[in-house]
């Protein structure tokens, strides 16, 4: 068996889903290989000298080898001009690998000039047409090398994002043809959104033998001919992945600690829209875990990737601290109005929280059923700085209760909390295609394609998406005590970088 990390993916953390199969191959002794493809086939595109060199591109591959040096140590880290460099030019070097395939490619990016990926017919366009996607080269030549040395009956992919599912399905359609009696799996985040959707119907029949909704492990265990043992809990193993290689200056190790959210009621999340339920490992467990990983990698940096951290793995947390800075994300909850439970946060080795404010208007709030008070907010921001916790705020605009008015009000809070924000995402609403709001509003059909998960809408309000970015780039993004916020946020990395600023800073005080 072979499980596969296809390109593109920010290339910075080990993938957390494949290393939870790998704990559970592991526990029932299940043979197995795992291939980071992404980390991989971005690093040979970008060793592979471009077919044409202007100044820029002959640049940025002179400049190669110390970018990739500067960003797998601390070096980048602590220049945001060199960091910024570094990555303009990988990008560079990536853009002018693909652009004669059609394909904008960067780091975390993967557009192609024709092929859309919520459309299944350009997904079989791409596994028909293997050979045009800018990979092509990297993948058959390994693929070829693993698949004679380890001869495995059965390959799994998981495929989380879009960005990936290009070259997910340009490398199912290489192995469907060029070796047709290997069983071909594909699960991950993006298809279980795909498979939860009521009116899914499998366009992949004859080219991808199982598709997995959900957590895999059971269900590859079972293909496997194994029935699970225990109480489905692995610990994530991530022995096979070159925890050392991603672009960071040491392992950060990615954990989840639950499915679903605790809170589960905000109307335009995509998670309740899919109706997944929640599920946490025990907090003792999860510290196991933690302790565990941490003693065995030595991670300059644990990344906890639960949609939203219970506030019972905090307190745990700051009882038993893991021993290595940490982040995630976290709900702005009224244990943050507390300074001593924040210092204690911060004692553990809380770095950085996500925090999902999405506006700085009550009623909106209170109509996206977000469970948060704007006062509450505003102490919780303050505490945190107080105790040296940095914050990533994420804000929604568009969403139907909000117009220019309310978008005006989540400004004034912005600037009001100026010295509290760290950094700020900047979104704009996109409608769950099956959520409740989607119900009540005039909605447009589907977005982009037969698979595409968001519907576009007529805004009650008249809050178009153009108006939105029209507000946000001319006043919202230029406004004095925002822009610099913006300024400091990691291009590309953005929140998975963030922390590694945020930790240099405090080294050098
Ligand atoms: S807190 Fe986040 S994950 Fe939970 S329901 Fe709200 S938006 Fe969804």
């Amino acid at each position: 068996m072979i499980l596969i990390h296809p390109p593109v993916a920010k290339p910075c953390e080990p993938p957390a889903g494949i290393a939870k199969l790998c704990g559970a191959l592991n526990e029932h002794r299940v043979k197995f290989r795992v291939l980071d493809a992404n980390l991989e086939g971005l690093l040979s595109l970008l060793n592979t000298p471009p077919p044409s060199s202007d100044t820029w591109t002959s640049r940025a591959v002179r400049h190669l080898p110390k970018h990739l040096a500067s960003l797998n140590s601390w070096d980048a880290y602590q220049d945001e001009g060199r960091y910024r460099r570094a990555i303009k030019d990988l990008n560079r070097l990536l853009e002018m690998a693909a652009q004669s395939r059609r394909v904008r490619l960067g780091l975390e990016n993967y557009q192609h000039e024709n092929l859309s990926p919520p459309r299944s017919a350009d997904l079989i366009r791409a596994a028909e047409d293997p050979g045009d996607n800018p990979f092509y080269l990297y993948f058959k030549n390994r693929l070829t090398d693993y698949l004679r040395s380890e001869q495995p009956s059965m390959i799994g992919f998981s495929l989380n994002y879009l960005s990936q599912a290009l070259c997910t399905f340009a490398m199912i359609g290489f192995l469907r043809r060029d070796y047709p009696g290997i069983k071909l799996l594909l699960g991950g985040g993006l298809v279980t959104s795909w498979m939860r959707s009521p009116h899914w119907k499998n366009p992949f029949k004859g080219l991808v033998d199982h598709l997995v909704a959900g957590p895999g492990e059971a269900a590859l265990l079972s293909l496997m001919g194994v029935t699970p043992s225990g109480d489905n809990h692995f610990r994530p193993n991530y022995d096979p992945l070159p925890v050392k290689d991603y672009f960071a200056p040491g392992p950060i190790l990615p954990y989840s600690s639950s499915s679903g959210c605790y809170w589960n009621k905000c109307s335009f999340c995509p998670e309740r829209a899919e109706g997944n339920s929640y599920h946490a490992i025990p907090v003792d467990k999860v510290i196991n875990d933690l302790l565990g990983l941490v003693d065995k990698h030595k991670p300059v940096l644990i990344h906890l990737l639960d949609n939203a951290i219970s506030p019972s793995l905090m307190k745990e947390i700051c009882e038993h601290p893991p021993g290595v800075p940490w982040y995630g994300f976290a709900r702005i909850t009224r244990h943050l109005l507390d300074l001593d439970f924040c210092l204690a946060l911060r004692q553990s080795g809380c770095v950085m929280l996500k925090l999902g404010l999405e506006s700085g208007d009550q009623a909106v709030l209170d109509s996206l059923h977000k469970g948060i008070n704007l006062e509450e907010a505003s102490l919780a921001l303050k505490n945190l700085r107080k105790a040296g916790i940095s914050t990533y705020v994420y804000l929604l605009f568009g969403t139907p209760p909000e117009g220019l008015r309310e978008a005006r009000r989540t400004l004034q809070f912005i600037v009001d909390h100026r010295d509290c924000v760290g950094f700020l995402n900047l979104a704009i609403f996109n409608m769950p295609i099956h959520g409740p709001e989607a119900e009540q509003v005039e909605t447009k059909g589907f977005y982009e394609g037969d698979l595409s998960l968001y519907t576009s809408f007529d805004h009650p309000k008249g809050w178009s998406r153009q108006l939105i970015r029209q507000f946000l780039d001319k006043e919202f993004k230029r406004h004095p005590a925002i822009a610099p916020i913006l300024r400091r946020d990691p291009p590309v990395f953005t929140s998975n970088h963030a922390p590694l600023f945020v930790m240099n800073k405090e080294v050098r005080g």
